[in-house]
């Protein structure tokens, strides 16, 4: 079994180390780790501690922190996902598979033809829910940096506000495959539209902002799919192990 790895928002040094309550909570109840188990800490801000349980108890958990290791399994190629939102389960799949994969930094959007509405309270709370989603992606995937999940905006606000980023909008129709594209010179960002797709304007507007269409291949693609399939392409061809 792999090490269990956790993220706490604390700084960490090599030493004793308290537990915040929810880490605890998840290694003695959800785990049920013993004293003497190695486990693994970050706090995103690069690197991880390694060391081992001194003490828990159902409240408490203490671990000697022994050794840092200057780890970020980063991926040298900046992506964003800029994703079309969409009922819970599947918002939180794509999220999940997306940091996963490496990608940098998450924008979930409202499009025109997106469906589901979140007044802003209800927003906060969503990201808040995504942000927790990225830290256990991160717990599992070995990642010790945090992507970030940036709040919710409109797509039509963030093409105007990120004009002379490389921006791929991703769609099955009208489109070019990726090997036709040169590689990306810094970051690039790919945008994920709803299950009805862009519409007219969306797509008018990309166009102006010299956005290229990239297609995935013939066959539609749920939305939680594309966002992965996209990043393991970008992952294979410029990305991991380049
Ligand atoms: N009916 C829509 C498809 C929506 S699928 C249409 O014809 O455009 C949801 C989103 O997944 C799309 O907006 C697109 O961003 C992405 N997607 C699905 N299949 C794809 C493919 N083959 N290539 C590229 N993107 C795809």
């Amino acid at each position: 079994m792999s090490v269990p790895r956790f993220y706490v928002a604390m700084p960490l040094a090599v030493g004793v180390v308290t537990l915040p309550e929810d880490a605890a909570h998840h290694a003695a109840r959800v785990l049920r780790l013993l004293e003497g188990d190695t486990i693994v800490l970050f706090n995103g801000e690069g690197g991880e501690y390694h060391g081992c349980i001194t003490h828990i108890n159902k409240r408490e958990v203490t671990v000697q922190l022994e050794r840092f290791e200057e780890t970020d399994r980063e991926s040298p190629l900046a992506i964003t996902l800029v994703q079309a939102i969409t009922s819970g389960e599947r918002m939180d799949y794509a999220i999940q598979k997306a940091v996963e994969l490496g990608v940098s930094r998450l924008v979930p959007v409202t499009t025109e033809r997106t469906t589901i509405k979140l007044k802003a309270e209800r927003a906060n709370k969503r990201l808040e829910h995504w942000q927790k989603v990225v830290r256990s992606a991160c717990e599992q995937c070995g990642r010790n940096r945090l992507p970030q999940v940036a709040p919710l905006t409109e797509l039509s606000d963030y093409l105007s506000a990120h004009d002379g980023d490389t921006i791929w909008m991703l769609q099955p129709l009208n489109a070019r495959p990726i090997r036709q594209q040169p590689k990306p010179a810094a970051g690039l960002t790919v945008v994920i539209g709803p299950e009805g797709g862009f519409s007219e304007a969306e797509l008018r507007l990309a166009q102006r902002h010299n956005c290229s269409a990239i297609s995935l291949g013939p066959r539609i693609l749920r939305m939680e799919t594309a966002g992965p399939a996209v990043l393991a392409v970008l992952q294979s061809l410029w990305g991991d192990w380049q």
